[in-house]
C-alpha cells in the first residue's frame, strides 16, 4: 500500500479548503435547500439567446484559432477592447500592462505566486473574501487583518499593523482590497479612504492588489457609479495591480478576467501563467468578446443593475419583517452580499446545522475573518435565488435564529 499523505509536498498539506465551495457543495446535495451562500449570478440573467447566435457564427470551422491555444496574454482583440473599458472606469492601460486570467480566481492566485515567499505578511480587511485569502495561505502568506468602518479599511489600523509586522522583521508582500461593494460586507470605500490608502501606499512603498468584480453593479444613481472610481485610476506612481472580470456580469461559466498592473508586474504574471495553464480558454474569450463587440454588455448592464437592486431589495424587506430588531446590516449600494448582524450572543457557525436542517444556507461571519473567529455575522448573497425563494430563504432563516436564540436563553446560567 502506498501512504499518499507521505507523497503529499509539505505545500500542498498545508493546502486550504474554499469553505464557500463546501457551502455549494452541501447546496447541490439538495434542490430544497435555499441557498444564500455563494456568490453566484442570476442564471436568468444570462444572455442565452445572444449567446446562442454567438455560438453559431464563431464555431462554423472558418477560423481555427477559435479552439486552438492562444498567446498567454489573451485573446489579443480582446485586449484592445479592454483597454477601452479600462478607459471607461479611468484607468490608461497599454497592451504590455494587461493580461487576459482565468477568472480573477487565477489572477489572485497568480499574484500570491510572484509576490509571497512563505512567511511575507499579506494585508487584507477584516472580514475579506475567502478565496483571496486561501489564494495567499497557500503561498504560505501570514495574513494580517486590519479593521475597516462603513468608509473602508482604516488607515490606521494599518499603519500599526504594518509597523508591527516590519519591526517583527516581516516583508509586506502586498495590501489586499476589494473597495466596490466588498465581499463579503457590500461596503463601498469612500473616495477619500480611497485617496488615503493611495497614499499610504506611496508613502510606504507597498503594493496594493485592489479586487474589483463588482463595481459595475451599482444599484443607484450616478454618484454611486462615480464612487466606483478605482484606486487604479489614481495611480500615478505604479502600486496598484487591478483585478477585474466578466463572471458577475456576463457568466462565469466563461473563465475570463484580467489584470492591469505595471508592465515588469505584468510580464511576471505572463512568465506564471504560463506554467498555471498556458493560456485562457480560447473559447471563452471569444464568446466574451462578441459579447462586447456587439454591444450586448453595455445594452444589458442597466437591467442587471436593476435586477440585482430589486433582489437587494426584497431582503431588506424580509429580513426587516421576519427578524426586526434582531438584525442590522450596512446598505450596500451594489454588488451580491449583505452582510447581517445578529445579536452578540448568536454565534453563526453553530446557527447553521439548525438552518440547513430548515433548509436555507449562508456563510457564517467566521470564513470572512483572518484566524477563523466564530462570529454574529453571516453573509447573505441576494444574486441567485428568484425573489421568492429569497423571502421564503429569509423566513427559513428567521426560524432558525428565534429557535437558536431560544435554545441559547435556556442554557444560559
Ligand atoms: N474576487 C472576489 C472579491 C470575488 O467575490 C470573486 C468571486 N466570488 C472572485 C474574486 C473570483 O471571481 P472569478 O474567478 O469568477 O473571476
Amino acid at each position: 500500500m502506498i501512504d499518499y499523505q507521505a507523497s503529499f509536498s509539505r505545500a500542498s498539506r498545508a493546502l486550504r479548503e474554499s469553505a464557500i465551495r463546501k457551502a455549494a457543495d452541501l447546496e447541490a446535495s439538495s434542490s430544497e435547500l435555499i441557498s444564500l451562500a455563494p456568490g453566484f449570478p442570476d442564471p436568468a440573467a444570462f444572455a442565452w439567446d445572444e449567446l446562442r447566435e454567438i455560438a453559431q457564427s464563431i464555431l462554423t470551422g472558418s477560423d481555427p484559432s477559435v479552439l486552438q491555444y492562444g498567446q498567454t496574454r489573451g485573446y489579443r482583440p480582446l485586449l484592445d477592447v479592454l483597454s477601452l473599458l479600462l478607459a471607461a472606469r479611468g484607468i490608461r492601460a497599454t497592451l504590455q500592462e494587461t493580461l487576459i486570467t482565468t477568472g480573477s480566481q487565477q489572477a489572485l492566485d497568480l499574484c500570491a505566486r510572484i509576490f509571497i515567499d512563505p512567511g511575507d505578511v499579506v494585508v487584507v480587511e477584516r472580514p475579506t473574501y475567502t478565496g483571496a485569502m486561501t489564494a495567499f495561505a497557500n503561498a504560505q502568506a501570514r495574513l494580517a487583518g486590519v479593521a475597516q468602518d462603513t468608509e473602508g479599511i482604516d488607515l490606521d489600523d494599518l499603519d500599526r499593523v504594518a509597523v508591527r509586522e516590519r519591526r517583527a522583521g516581516r516583508r509586506l508582500a502586498f495590501v489586499y482590497v476589494v473597495p466596490n461593494f466588498q465581499n463579503p460586507t457590500g461596503l463601498l470605500m469612500s473616495p477619500v479612504r480611497r485617496a488615503g490608502l493611495l497614499e499610504w501606499a506611496r508613502r510606504n512603498h507597498v503594493l496594493i492588489v485592489e479586487d474589483d468584480p463588482y463595481g459595475a453593479l451599482y444599484f443607484d444613481d450616478r454618484a454611486t457609479a462615480e464612487g466606483t472610481r478605482p484606486l487604479k485610476a489614481d495611480d500615478d506612481e505604479g502600486h496598484v495591480i487591478y483585478l477585474s472580470g466578466f463572471s458577475k456580469i456576463v457568466a462565469p461559466g466563461f473563465r475570463v478576467a484580467w489584470i492591469a498592473a505595471p508592465a515588469e508586474i505584468a510580464s511576471k504574471l505572463e512568465v506564471a501563467k504560463q506554467s498555471a495553464d498556458l493560456c485562457t480558454g480560447a473559447l471563452d474569450q471569444r464568446f466574451v468578446y462578441e459579447v462586447w463587440t456587439r454591444g450586448i454588455l453595455e445594452r444589458r448592464l442597466p437591467a442587471l443593475r436593476a435586477r440585482y437592486r430589486q433582489k437587494w431589495e426584497v431582503v431588506e424587506e424580509a429580513l426587516r419583517r421576519e427578524l426586526g430588531g434582531l438584525v442590522s446590516w450596512p446598505a450596500p449600494r451594489g454588488g451580491f452580499f449583505l452582510w447581517a448582524s445578529f445579536p452578540d450572543r448568536l454565534n453563526t457557525d453553530a446557527l447553521l446545522p439548525r438552518a440547513v436542517a430548515r433548509g436555507v444556507l449562508y456563510v457564517p461571519g467566521s470564513a470572512f475573518y483572518v484566524g477563523h473567529a466564530a462570529d454574529n455575522r453571516a453573509r447573505l448573497s441576494f444574486s441567485a435565488a428568484s425573489p421568492e425563494r429569497l423571502v421564503t430563504g429569509i423566513q427559513r432563516l428567521a426560524l432558525a435564529v428565534r429557535e437558536e436564540l431560544a435554545s441559547t436563553t435556556a442554557s444560559e446560567p
